[in-house]
């Protein structure tokens, strides 16, 4: 039986794996679909504290799991299939297999809102993507107009970077405000390749017959006015939800899905601890889900403490 089982590689999760291991209680990692979370797909992170230059988002990551494994924590790909948190331990099955832990720290962190829109699925890789850092220099967007959506400081992050690409970017946000900080609005209002659409939303997405994006289709929210834009990709950059589906109704959430802890990270569930943006609709940073991610480890050594005395 494992002491400590960590399900997700994010900030969270190797953080909590770093002092779960030098805690001498040689932490299983599992990876997840998404090894090193949502970081990995980040360019600079100029805002984790130590890095007076920025680090890139996937050496950050690497660095994390490089640490975390000097301390004897076993990495291993792999996804939950299922669990059950009912018990006195947590039962998982990890690709088909059973595994028994007696703690389980859940930093399954938050994935890609998508817009909801039929044409969105459809054009998915074909000129629709949620991540500039991963798709932005291919070549199908080189030189061409491109649509970003979303008003936060991912979307100002992706437009500023898709600048390096395109022949324009334009950022559709639905107010005529921007959720960003101000540090990221400014680079993207102020940038001469970045177009604002202001009140706007993207209703459609054009080019299933030609199997690319071609256009977006925007509705202005206050004058109701509908019109064709021609681009060559869509950026959905409109928040995360979080990866949480596989414990509902076994631990108590909020109506979004984050779940709720009782007492620092100890949830609803017998040693079971949660970490990161699966828990986090607030804070959402990379060194806020860190901390989450030390606070779980400590919680899960005490227990582990408790449960042998
Ligand atoms: P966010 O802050 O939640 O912003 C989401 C944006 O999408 C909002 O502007 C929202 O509009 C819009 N939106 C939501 N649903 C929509 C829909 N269905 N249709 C159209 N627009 C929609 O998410 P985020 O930008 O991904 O940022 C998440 C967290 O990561 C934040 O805490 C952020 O500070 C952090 N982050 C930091 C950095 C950095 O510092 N380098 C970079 C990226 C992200 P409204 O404004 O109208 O609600």
């Amino acid at each position: 039986m494992e002491n400590v089982t960590i399900i997700g590689t994010g900030c969270a999760g190797l953080t909590a794996a770093i002092y779960t291991a030098r805690a001498n209680l040689n932490p299983l990692v599992l990876t997840g679909t998404m090894p090193g979370g949502l970081l990995t797909t980040t360019s600079i992170v100029e805002n984790f504290p130590g890095f007076p230059e920025g680090i890139d988002g996937f050496e950050l990551m690497q660095n994390l799991q490089k640490q975390a494994e000097r301390f004897g924590a076993k990495i291993q790909f792999g996804t939950v299939d299922a669990c059950d948190l009912s018990g006195e331990t947590p039962q998982l099955k990890v690709d088909g297999k059973p595994l028994d832990t007696r703690t389980l720290i859940i930093a399954t962190g938050a994935g890609h809102r998508h817009l909801g829109l039929e044409n969105e699925a459809k054009l998915e890789n074909k000129g629709v993507t949620y991540c500039a850092t991963c798709d932005g220099a291919l070549p199908m967007f080189r030189d061409k107009p491109l649509v970003v959506v979303g008003g936060g400081d991912s979307a100002c992050e992706e437009a500023t970077y898709l600048t390096r690409f395109a022949s324009k970017v334009y950022l559709v946000h639905r107010r005529d405000e921007l959720r960003a900080s101000k540090i990221m609005a400014d680079r993207a209002i102020g940038h001469e390749k970045i177009e604002m659409v202001w009140d706007s939303v993207v209703s459609d997405i054009h080019g299933v017959e030609e199997d690319a994006v071609t256009g977006v289709q925007l509705e202005n929210l206050k004058t109701g006015a509908s019109t064709r834009l021609d681009c060559a990709g869509v950026f959905v950059a409109i928040g995360h939800v979080p990866n949480t589906q596989l414990f509902k109704g076994q631990l108590a959430m909020d109506e979004a899905g984050y779940i709720l802890p009782e007492k620092g990270s100890r949830t609803s569930a017998k040693g079971v601890f949660v970490a990161g943006d699966c828990a986090d609709q607030v804070y959402r940073q990379a060194i806020t889900a860190a901390g989450m991610g030390c606070m779980a480890a400590i919680d899960a050594e005490r227990y582990l403490g408790e449960l042998a005395s």
